[in-house]
């Protein structure tokens, strides 16, 4: 990568220049706090500006300060990062402000190594605080900023190697004129945003395209180079709907997942891991999935009847492909359920655990029995014994351990610092340590809190966006 000195001046100078015609005005662009400049920075991973801006209002609202982030409860951290997804994001945010203050009394250190040392922050984050909030001549590269540097210096290494991210950051250290890291390095990501963009860069009012090597040489298109990532690998999920009667009525159960892994403590519907989902499209009848998460139910102290398949829904984590089919349950009213249910909305209920391991669990709490209900028209005991997994243990919703998503997860991508902390921590241990798990699940793994919630309680629980959606659009509907 024997670039001229010239081109690299040429580079550096006429960026300088556009940038200071053509930044935009930006809430995190006018401060030099480093503490804005860090939470706009996680924001903006795998995110877009305009849906980055109100949040990052929100949250600096909310949290004015590192201590106040430190000393804030997670569940209203979640609740703020709601709807930006890759929630990791916000809970590592909250951990490192706790290191901040126990560390640095408070204050973000100007210094590389100390920073780098917080939860979260890759090479890029540290490389865009040391630049932005101090003007340290730190590189900050990520996939936007090798796209320019691929482009302009006619780079044709893959960007996904670590060995061609480690070029590019020596690269883009030597173009930082002396004095102006914090305006280069934002200047470069705004070109890559504005400018030079993945699909059709817009050469003609590029301020460096007289001596781009990319475009002189009409590779813009093509370039960068950049080998394919593993596609996220398909699951499917039975989810349950379950709606509350008499007492209940007007709410809807949720649980809460565990303590690690993927969307570590945010709550979402039970849901069942299955082969596939069923529907008219897949060819598969709604009738047994129906049956095996009436089972599930019961397991969990929630004997239920089910109604329709209502919906079906999809989500995209970094590396797992959810798909969805949500069907309606009506809950079996009793007097112990409307006692259980009063004492969920007050706090959280456990699920079967603290009701009795079996499938019978609700009968242990003065519930409709299980069987009961079957005959009413839930599913049989037959069926209980056709999905002992499901009757056997309340446990069945427990979601997936942080160890059984690890397993999939892909390898951190080079250039790609918010990749790697997205996922779980590597090593993670499963809350349950042991027991009987079924890919991606473990059926030990019981401490999920159950609650019945009404449309005014999603305004104080996090949610991933899937079942945000799903919720939402049901409360919109009843
Ligand atoms: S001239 Fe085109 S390819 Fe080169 S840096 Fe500018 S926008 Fe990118």
């Amino acid at each position: 990568m024997q670039e001229s000195r010239e081109n690299k001046i040429f580079f550096s100078t006429e960026l300088l220049e556009w940038y200071e015609r053509s930044k935009r005005d930006l809430p995190w662009r006018r401060h030099r706090d480093p503490y804005y400049i860090w939470v706009s920075e996680i924001m903006l991973q795998q995110t877009r500006v305009d849906t980055v801006i109100p949040y990052f209002q929100r949250f600096i609202e909310r949290f004015p300060t590192i201590r106040d982030l430190a000393e804030a409860p997670e569940e209203d951290v979640l609740k703020c990062w709601e709807g930006l997804g890759y929630y990791s994001r916000a809970r590592n945010l909250q951990a490192a402000a706790r290191q901040v203050v126990e560390r640095h009394g408070g204050v973000v250190p100007d210094n590389k190594a100390d920073v780098s040392a917080l939860k979260g922050v890759g090479p890029y984050t540290a490389g865009a605080i040391m630049s932005i909030a101090f003007n340290r001549p730190e590189p900050a590269v990520d996939g936007n900023v090798m796209r320019v540097l691929s482009r302009y210096f006619l780079i044709e290494e893959d960007i996904m190697k670590t060995g061609t991210r480690t070029l590019m950051e020596e690269l883009a250290a030597e173009l930082i004129p002396e004095g102006r890291a914090a305006d280069f390095n934002q200047a470069l990501m705004e070109l890559g945003a504005l400018v030079c963009t993945r699909k059709s860069p817009q050469c003609l009012i590029c301020p460096v395209m007289a001596r781009c090597a990319g475009r002189l040489a009409g590779a813009e298109e093509r370039l960068p180079v950049k080998s394919k990532a593993k596609p996220p690998r398909p699951e499917y999920r039975l989810v349950a709907l379950v709606e509350g009667g008499g007492a209940l009525a007007g709410r809807v159960l949720v649980r809460r997942r565990p303590d690690t892994g993927l969307l570590a403590r945010m709550w979402e519907l039970p849901h069942i891991p299955a082969d596939a989902v069923p529907g008219e499209g897949a060819g598969l009848p709604d009738g047994p999935a129906m049956d095996r998460l009436a089972v599930a139910l019961a397991g969990a102290g929630v004997p239920a009847r089910p109604g329709e398949a209502w919906m079906n829904a999809e989500h995209t984590f970094s590396h797992i492909h959810w798909n969805l089919r949500v069907f309606r349950f009506a809950a079996e009213t009793t007097a112990g359920q409307a006692a259980s249910g009063g004492a969920a909305n007050g706090g959280a209920m456990k699920g079967g655990a603290e009701n009795g391991a079996g499938g019978n669990a609700g009968a242990a709490n003065g519930r409709t029995s299980y069987a009961g209900a079957a005959s009413a028209g839930t599913a049989s005991t037959y069926q209980a014994a056709q999905y002992p997994a499901e009757a056997g243990s309340a446990a069945l919703f427990a979601a997936e351990t942080a160890a059984a998503y690890e397993a999939g997860a892909p390898l951190a991508l080079a250039g790609a610092a918010s990749a790697s902390s997205d996922t779980a921590a590597p090593g993670a241990a499963s809350p349950s340590g042991g027991g009987t798990r079924q890919e991606g699940f473990d059926l030990a793994a019981d401490s999920a809190e159950y609650r019945w919630i009404t449309r005014e309680d999603m305004e104080s629980l996090a949610f991933p966006n899937v079942f945000l959606r799903i919720l939402n659009r049901y409360f919109k509907q009843v």
